[in-house]
């Protein structure tokens, strides 16, 4: 049986999420848009206190075991609030993802267990370097084993909370570094590098297109060095080792990016039908395609867009909480949002005409944030290609 219906319980959590978002959110969404590297610290003491209170929140696994489904729902309603913003809150993030993703269960509970109380902490991860992107197998970033630590050396570049998680928290970066080139993509392994690491320097923070409240950062690692044990999962290098972490992050995380695009594209979508009903234009469900006005066609492909995505994502996550293998499914759901939320965004802006693409309101600023969806966590092409080679059976050698 098929049950997409949410249990009351689910539907008054997510309230609290929608109206954290309405409540906390968007009053503040412009200020923290136009002063980029502001910090929103209201609102990181208060969104840190927030996730502490268990009592009202679902457990850590969710309803249902299904906490990666309510980790998307919660999400698209945060982000219909700000996505920068989102981004920004304090919490285990990427680098967190890459723990539960490649880390053994004593270093899950070592490492993720200072997120339950103190000071509001932040997690990176860090792929990207200045000669490699979508190819994350590239990584020149190197580990050496001396005695019983690791010194890691290199740079990475585009570390989403980079600058919070190394410096300005108690937080960690997961580092990913190779620590046998001639292993290729079998000798590529996650570092946790703590907070304040002598060695490892934030080099610069951004300046951005969109999501402009949540910190993006270069970082160097000169000789930093890490204990042994900071290496997440096994130092064995095996075929089916390294590289691989990598990927089940991204399994894991790409139908939560999914979320945010959808989280935005609704904001887009829900400011373009309250203006509508404001100024009595009507959108006729139920009417001969043939009778549609162009206004009414643009809208009801907008919301279809975002429908789709929506389905793929939560598809892509239920997956991930049942066991299943979902790399097929996280790659559709990620490039179909990313699409969806770019296309409903830029069309929420014409429809308005000279007010959408005013910074009086927010319209504009939604179009701005909407393309990281189709950037960061494997971009639109890398996803439709990874789509590609899981349907038609080809090998990243075979289809590149
Ligand atoms: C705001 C922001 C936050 C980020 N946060 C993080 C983070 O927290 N951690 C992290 O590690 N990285 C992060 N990144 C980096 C991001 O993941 C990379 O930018 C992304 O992977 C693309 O890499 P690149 O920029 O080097 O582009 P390139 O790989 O150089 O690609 C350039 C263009 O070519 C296309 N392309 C590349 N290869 C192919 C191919 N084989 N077939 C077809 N098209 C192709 C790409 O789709 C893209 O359009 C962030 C980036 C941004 C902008």
């Amino acid at each position: 049986m098929i049950d997409f219906e949410l249990e009351p319980q689910s539907v008054n959590w997510l309230a609290i999420y929608h109206a954290t978002a309405e409540q906390l959110m968007r009053p503040i969404s412009r200020q923290y848009d136009e002063n980029e590297h502001e910090e929103p610290r209201q609102f990181w003491q208060t969104s840190w206190a927030a996730s502490r209170n268990t009592a009202s929140a679902p457990d850590d696994r969710g309803p249902g075991g299904l906490r990666n489904l309510y980790t998307c729902l919660s999400t698209e309603e945060l982000c219909w609030g700000d996505a920068g913003l989102f981004l920004s809150i304090p919490n285990p993030g990427l680098g967190g993802a890459a723990v539960m993703a490649a880390g053994t269960p004593e270093q899950k509970m070592r490492f993720l267990s200072r997120f339950r109380g103190g000071k509001p902490k932040w997690a990176a991860m860090a792929i990207t370097e200045p000669g490699c992107g979508s190819d994350s197998a590239a990584i020149t970033t190197t580990a050496r084993r001396e005695g019983d630590d690791w010194v890691i050396n290199g740079t990475k570049i585009f570390c989403t909370a980079g600058l919070m998680s190394a410096e300005k928290s108690e937080g960690f970066v997961v580092v990913w570094a190779t620590i046998d080139r001639s292993a290729g993509r079998a000798g590529i392994k996650p570092f946790v590098v703590e907070h304040s690491t002598p060695g490892m320097t934030v080099v610069r923070v951004e300046n951005k297109l969109g999501i402009r409240a949540s910190d993006t950062a270069m970082l160097s690692f000169d000789n930093c060095r890490v204990p042994f044990d900071h290496l997440l999962g096994s130092a064995e290098v095996t075929p089916a080792g390294g590289f691989k972490d990598v990927m089940a992050t991204f399994d894991a995380t790409r139908p939560i990016v999914a979320a945010m695009a959808i989280g935005v594209g609704r904001a887009a979508l829900d400011f373009v039908r309250d203006f509508f009903e404001q100024n009595n234009v009507p959108l006729r469900y139920g009417i001969s395609p043939r009778r549609l006005t162009a206004i009414e066609r643009d809208f009801m492909e907008m919301e279809t867009q975002l429908k789709a995505a929506r389905l793929l994502t939560w598809r892509a996550a239920w997956m991930l909480d049942s066991g299943m293998r979902n790399n097929l499914e996280a790659s559709m759901a990620k490039a179909k949002a990313g699409k969806a939320v770019t296309l409903i965004t830029q069309k929420a802006v014409e429809l308005l005409g000279p007010l959408g693409y005013s910074r009086k309101e927010l319209v504009e600023k939604w179009m701005r944030d909407a393309k990281i969806n189709d950037i960061f966590e494997g971009t639109q092409q890398i996803n439709q290609l990874i789509v590609a080679r899981r349907i038609l059976g080809y090998s990243s050698k075979e289809l590149n």
